[in-house]
């Protein structure tokens, strides 16, 4: 039936002495023959047989570690894998050294060539109390994995079986490929752009394989580029990109690469492998017994958390009350210089206040971030990862999905982007739709604010509980959606274990830097521009006609001063007291006001007032501008200035409580993403009606939530 097929050519590759020529022995028999490899005096083994009328030439390729040009032995057998494209590659690993034999399955996967692993030497690797789980190292790898015994002949029929069977599921073959991280990735990019401008087309290789082992230095693949037109450019360029990766992580392109692979695989292990006598002796390995322990892992994930935010609202505050101080210092001289009215209150009260009041909380924000950078530089955020994809998983969605939500604590916008990386729809959209849960940085000045007037003691902690609360609904919301409107399970994936490393501050900084510079750069654009739209509604339309002549109760506080009746102090606390009433009123008269009295009823049970609702109607269309709104809402007219700060005055107001400030924070955990956000969700999910359901089930959601913690809180007597 096939004898007028070609024969399929099938090359054995993998370590020396993982049991190639046993295997080869196996299948070829006594049909084989011995020759050289051209121009060298490497020997080069085929055979010829045929399994299920299936013509087969097989070749035994050199054995090698890796695919590097560094030996005579490597360059060999890449040359014939990408030369003469065999049909299949076997890739035979010793498993009882499964993670040092997996290196180089992990560049065979790059050649972009159909592999399938025989994990040999199972026998030894048995004796030794390592199991490996051939299925599930086969859905991690997505390629065929079999398991054989070389000298006892197990497994070489199935290994066959499993060559036909690949080669007839050729255009469906998508293996697994190590993913080197954002900056690395970037430069793989872009020489893979550049190939395309310079129209340099490869017949055999992969483009990603060419720019990684052109960042990687190899010396065949340079002097193959320098031939094409354009080639020295390109080169150039890759010189470029290995100082950057170079100066970035503070080691050489090659050994980024080869980490980032041990990273891969030790992930892929750590699912698929179990021990049960074998000691283990890396370092990195006793730390991951700890930080990945499926105990003790989740307490310390939780743990090193609560210790970031504590930290950074501690090590935050004094420089935060530094750049308060400008900010009320720049407000002083805007007010002295400028003559009173509408010019003044829009530079003091809308732009200063507003993009002040945003900018108040960068040291915050940069400290989040910095040790964001360092959990991810060091290595524990991929644990933090693992840790949480085997939750993940329990619960029904892809682990790759807790990258994105990680990413949603910095924002919600690239996280949703960043859903991308899952294949699989259904699993993008349950990611997205629990994104926002994870609250993002624009938050934090809320949390910061609310947690510091009415908490001082416990702030951190307290925006820690909010934090997890937030991780806790995402978890459940993934739950539900899962069972309700989106069905189904979704494949397993490696979650990657990097060796641990000490980060450079180099890199600290730049991470830490681009993230604080996204605030900085929105405070001075969306912004400062909702802070004018909200000025604006919060003065116009003018209230003319006030409850009382505040103007005159100000001159009388001024003539008993002259009189001596009272002190000056009183005499100022008085005239500011007057100002602020009036200025309340304005506010509650204006088409801000109209719009809190209009939401009023709706959070009335959630023990919030219009001005809370104000507030929230701002965060609508950026979380920042809920602080710096509630700066124009309480501080309005504002002269005395032991309580100047905004701090003080939510904690002095006697219409509010601790747990009507935990309801408003619940309130603003949960509720709907901010309208950039809102974009490209619509974007990303491409439907209208899911960008409807994520606004109207995340708001109904933050209102639940909120009447639960109001309401039960008031019958618990908290109130
Ligand atoms: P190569 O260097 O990859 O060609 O490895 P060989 O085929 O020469 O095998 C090296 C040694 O391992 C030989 O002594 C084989 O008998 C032995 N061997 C091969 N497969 C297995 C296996 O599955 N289990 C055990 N215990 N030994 C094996
Ligand atoms: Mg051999």
């Amino acid at each position: 039936m096939h004898h007028n097929q070609r024969p399929l050519v099938v090359a054995l590759a993998g370590n020396p002495n993982s049991g190639k020529t046993t295997i080869f022995n196996n299948l070829t028999g006594a049909n084989q023959h011995v020759g050289n490899y051209p121009g060298v005096t490497v020997e080069k083994k085929e055979g010829n047989f045929t399994f299920q009328g299936r013509h087969i030439r097989l070749i035994d390729l050199p054995g090698t570690y890796s695919l590097s040009a560094y030996s005579i032995e490597e360059i060999i057998a890449r040359n014939f894998i990408i030369e003469d494209r065999p049909d299949v590659v076997i890739d035979i690993v010793d498993a009882s050294n499964i993670e040092r034999n997996l290196y180089l399955t992990t560049q065979l996967l790059e050649l972009g060539i159909p592999v399938i692993i025989a994990l040999n030497m199972s026998d030894m690797a048995r004796n030794r109390g390592m199991i490996t789980d051939e299925k599930v190292l086969s859905q991690l790898l997505a390629v065929p994995v079999v398991q054989t015994v070389g000298h006892k002949r197990q497994g070489m029929d199935e290994l066959l079986q499993a060559t036909i069977e690949l080669v007839g599921n050729k255009d469906a073959y998508e293996p697994a490929l190590v993913n080197y991280n954002k900056e690395f990735e970037e430069e793989l990019n872009r020489l893979t752009q550049q190939f395309e401008e310079h129209r340099i087309a490869f017949d055999n290789y992969r483009p990603r394989w060419v720019a990684l082992k052109l960042l990687e230095d190899d010396a065949e693949i340079k002097k193959y580029i320098a031939r094409q037109t354009n080639g020295p450019k390109i080169i150039e360029t890759a010189e470029e990109g290995r100082g950057r990766i170079e100066s970035l992580f503070g080691d050489s392109p090659a050994t980024v690469i080869s980490d980032r692979r041990y990273g891969f695989i030790s992930g892929a292990c750590s699912e698929a492998t179990t021990l049960t006598a074998h000691h283990r002796h890396d370092v990195s390995d006793k730390i991951d017994m700890a930080l990945i322990h499926p105990i003790l892992g989740l307490p310390i994930f939780a743990f090193l958390m609560w210790l970031m935010f504590n930290l950074t609202f501690t090590l935050g505050e004094k420089p935060m009350e530094w750049i308060e101080a400008g900010v009320a210092g720049l407000s002083d001289l805007m007010i002295a210089i400028l003559p009173e009215g509408l010019l003044s209150s829009l530079i003091v009260d809308g732009i200063i206040g507003g993009v002040g009041g945003v900018i108040v909380f960068l040291p915050n924000i940069m400290l989040l971030f910095l040790v964001i950078a360092i959990l991810e530089d060091t290595g524990y955020m991929a644990r933090a990862a693992f840790v949480m994809d085997r939750i993940m998983h329990k619960i029904g969605l892809h682990g790759k999905s807790f990258i994105p939500m990680l990413i949603g604590f910095g924002c919600t916008v690239p996280a949703l982007m960043s859903s991308r990386i899952l294949e699989d729809k259904t699993d993008r959209l349950v990611t997205m739709h629990v994104t926002n849960f994870m609250s993002c940085g624009a938050r934090l000045p809320v949390y910061i604010l609310i947690c510091g007037a009415f908490w001082p003691q416990h702030a951190g902690n307290v925006v820690f509980s909010i934090y997890a609360l937030g991780v806790i609904t995402a978890i459940a919301m993934i739950k539900l959606l899962r069972s309700t409107r989106f069905k189904g399970m979704s494949a397993p994936f490696i979650m990657e274990l990097p060796p641990y490393r000490v980060p450079t501050l180099r890199s600290l900084v730049i991470h830490m830097w681009e993230r604080s510079w996204l605030y900085l750069r929105k405070a001075g654009t969306i912004i400062l521009g909702i802070s004018i739209i909200m000025w604006f509604l919060m003065t116009f339309p003018m209230k003319s006609e006030f409850d009382k002549d505040y103007d005159a109760l100000a001159e009388a506080a001024t003539q008993s001063y002259q009189s001596g009746q009272i002190t000056a102090k009183e005499q100022e606390q008085l005239i500011a007291s007057y100002e602020g009433t009036k200025a309340a009123e304005n506010i509650e008269h204006s088409f801000a006001g109209r719009i809190g009295k209009l939401i009023e009823p709706i959070i009335q049970p959630l023990g919030l007032d219009w001005r809370l609702g104000i507030a929230l109607f701002a965060g609508f269309a950026a979380k920042e501008v809920v602080v710096s709104t509630m700066g124009t809402i309480y501080g309005v007219g504002e002269v005395d200035e032991e309580s100047s700060s905004l701090r003080q005055k939510l904690a002095s107001d006697p219409k509010y409580s601790p747990l009507i400030a935990y309801s408003f924070l619940v309130f603003i955990l949960l509720y709907m993403p901010c309208m950039a956000a809102m974009a490209v969700f619509l974007r990303e999910s491409g439907s209208v009606r899911e960008l409807l359901f994520q606004v109207g089930y995340t708001t109904a959601l933050a209102w639940f939530m909120a009447f639960v913690v109001f309401q039960g809180g008031k019958l618990l007597g908290l109130d």
